[in-house]
């Protein structure tokens, strides 16, 4: 993943370094600088219609993404296809710009001209590329979608539709909430238990330090009942290596798979994260697209 040092009023894309050598594809993962955004920090790039923000000032902000994207065809910008998503495994195919916005929470398409798009401030943004075929996928996976394996059935979605090889397929996974960050319930992990064999290499615990027990063991020592005398435990789930296992199972290359993104909630200076800014926030895009002959 290409980034450079930030610059508040510069728009600025990263892109994937394998997904670069594709010379058919556009495609870009937004930052939250350089728009017309004026609440999240002010001059922010907030590609989503999030209730703070103003429908025009969105509305602007896509248009001077696509614009950096380089997606302009004469003086018009290719339409952008995005959904409402709804933390589903529901993937569409599009040949043209739906008439009405689609619920589902992956696109994918052989069709040039048409820029595909999903909206992620933690969940992760995965776009598929299959160089052979010339088609591109993408798909937003939060922990519900992941559960859902959305981006495994993607694979295999690019499969159906356009006879897509996994070995020519390749991925990246954009900026989203890493390991070191994304703290979850007890219940997520029984959920990833019930559908992957690997569910216990996703997570990590991690005990709560409590700087009063610290200083005065002896008061929780005898304070606590027998056997409850362990701190609580954090659990942080994986979630760009859950997908990445998914993408595997589905037969796509090691070496096909992109996972150098940043951590959104490490990098609130770059990115959106609706954790670390505690739901005021933008929204980032994941998009890509077919070049026109
Ligand atoms: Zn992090």
């Amino acid at each position: 993943m290409v980034t450079t040092s930030v610059a508040r009023n510069k728009l600025q894309l990263l892109r994937s370094e394998k997904l670069a050598k594709l010379a058919w594809l556009v495609h870009a993962f937004s930052t939250r600088h350089g728009g017309t955004s004026r609440r999240y920090g002010g001059s922010a790039l907030n590609l989503g219609f999030t209730q703070h923000d103003s429908r025009a000032a969105v509305e602007r902000n896509r248009e001077l993404f696509l614009k950096e994207l380089g997606v302009a065809n004469g003086r018009r910008n290719w339409p952008l296809v995005s959904l409402r998503q709804i933390h589903s495994d529901l993937i569409h195919r599009v040949d043209r710009m739906p008439e009405q916005l689609l619920a589902g929470d992956g696109l994918v398409t052989d069709t040039p001209g048409l820029v595909l798009a999903v909206q992620t401030a933690d969940c992760l943004p995965i776009i598929l590329a299959d160089h052979k075929r010339r088609a591109v996928g993408v798909f937003h996976a939060g922990w519900r979608g992941t559960v859902k394996r959305i981006v495994e059935k993607g694979v295999g979605e690019m499969r159906k539709h356009f006879g897509s090889d996994p070995r020519n397929l390749v991925a990246a996974i954009g900026p989203g909430v890493q390991g070191c960050c994304y703290d979850v319930g007890e219940e997520v992990r029984t959920k990833f238990e019930m559908q992957f064999a690997y569910a216990g290499s996703l997570f990590r615990e991690v005990k709560e330090s409590d700087p009063v027990r610290e200083k005065y063991p002896l008061l929780f020592l005898t304070a606590r009942a027998p056997g409850h005398s362990e701190l609580p435990v954090k659990l942080f789930l994986d979630l760009v290596e859950a997908n990445r296992r998914q993408l595997l199972d589905a037969g796509v290359l090691a070496k096909n798979i992109d996972t150098a993104a940043p951590c959104t909630a490490c990098h609130t200076e770059l990115l959106f994260s609706f954790r670390a800014e505690k739901g005021e926030t933008g929204r980032l895009m994941g998009a890509a697209g077919i070049r026109l002959e």
